[in-house]
């Protein structure tokens, strides 16, 4: 585990295995996701945190949540088609938190020269082309960092956005380039039924939905610690978002309140939806 990180990620709580010398408090995260429970041990540090900090975190447990739900649609006779390498759904309008979009941002800059210059080149091409084009009302307050403000909005900005019919900039050859780095909303998009009718061919396809989606559960808690309202950013718009918001990136909170505050809002999100119908059409 790497030391001097304010907030680490461990497994089940075994206590086998584990490496949480260096943590001042052990927090732990119980969720029953569909009948499964689904435990993480969260080791924090004394000093302060980043909003950025958190974003491993939410990674981990979105991992052992769409296991779980994953595992349940296949042990009920479902068919899971999303393989890596498939990109059918990477033109889609994908929301980022802010931590999240921060965080994409110092990736990228600490890449290597000829390989940052590509992404940077190819979000500006997909910028500019969204911006091109005439957005919805609520558009404008989702690029300048706001969430629609309700579901009608949030669907009309999806919609309107995937009838531009762009690719994701980060998409190359069938690959996607940041996949180690890639957004929450990527991790927890999965189909049900047939991976031909994603790409308009016969079949069905339903989306899966997550009974928490950690997007959701980072722009809350990046909106109560910052006092702003809940926001999102527009993957393609991450670059130029992020470069406005630098500032945003230094501010620190301490790292015990910064988790428990986010593992609060998974658990009461968690619990909203525990008996959610896990597919949607
Ligand atoms: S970030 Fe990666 S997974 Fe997400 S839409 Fe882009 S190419 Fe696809």
């Amino acid at each position: 585990m790497a030391e001097n990180l304010p907030i680490t990620v461990g497994g089940e709580p075994s206590g086998a295995g584990d490496s949480y010398g260096s943590c001042a408090e052990i927090i732990g995260l119980e969720l029953d996701i569909l009948g499964k429970p689904v435990n993480l041990r969260i080791g924090v540090g004394q000093g302060q945190a980043r909003l950025t900090d958190i974003v491993p975190l939410a990674q981990a447990v979105c991992t052992k949540i769409t296991d779980a739900v994953l595992e349940r649609i296949r042990s009920d006779g479902g068919c899971i088609p999303c393989r890596k390498g498939c990109s059918a759904c990477c033109s889609s309008l994908v929301p980022l938190s802010v931590s999240e979009a921060l965080r994409l941002r110092e990736a990228i800059l600490a890449m290597p020269e000829s390989q940052r210059r590509l992404m940077q080149q190819s979000c500006l091409l997909v910028a500019q082309r969204i911006l091109k084009r005439k957005p919805p009302k609520s558009f404008v307050a989702q690029t300048a960092g706001t969430s629609p403000n309700s579901l009608d909005e949030g669907n009309m900005v999806a919609s309107w956005y995937r009838n531009l019919n762009l690719a994701c900039p980060f998409h190359y050859k069938g690959v996607c380039t940041i996949y180690e780095q890639r957004p929450l909303a990527c991790r927890e998009h999965f189909v049900k039924g047939s991976a031909r009718a994603c790409k308009g061919g016969r079949g069905t396809a339903e989306e899966v939905k997550m009974p928490v989606q950690m997007v959701a559960a980072l722009a809350q808690l990046a909106s109560e610690l910052e006092g702003t309202g809940v926001e999102a950013v527009m993957l393609p718009l991450v670059l130029v978002w992020a470069q406005e918001n630098v500032e945003r990136a230094k501010q620190t909170w301490p790292a015990a309140m910064m988790v428990e505050r986010f593992v609060e809002i998974v658990k009461v999100m968690a619990s909203k939806n525990s008996t959610a119908v896990i597919t949607q059409t």
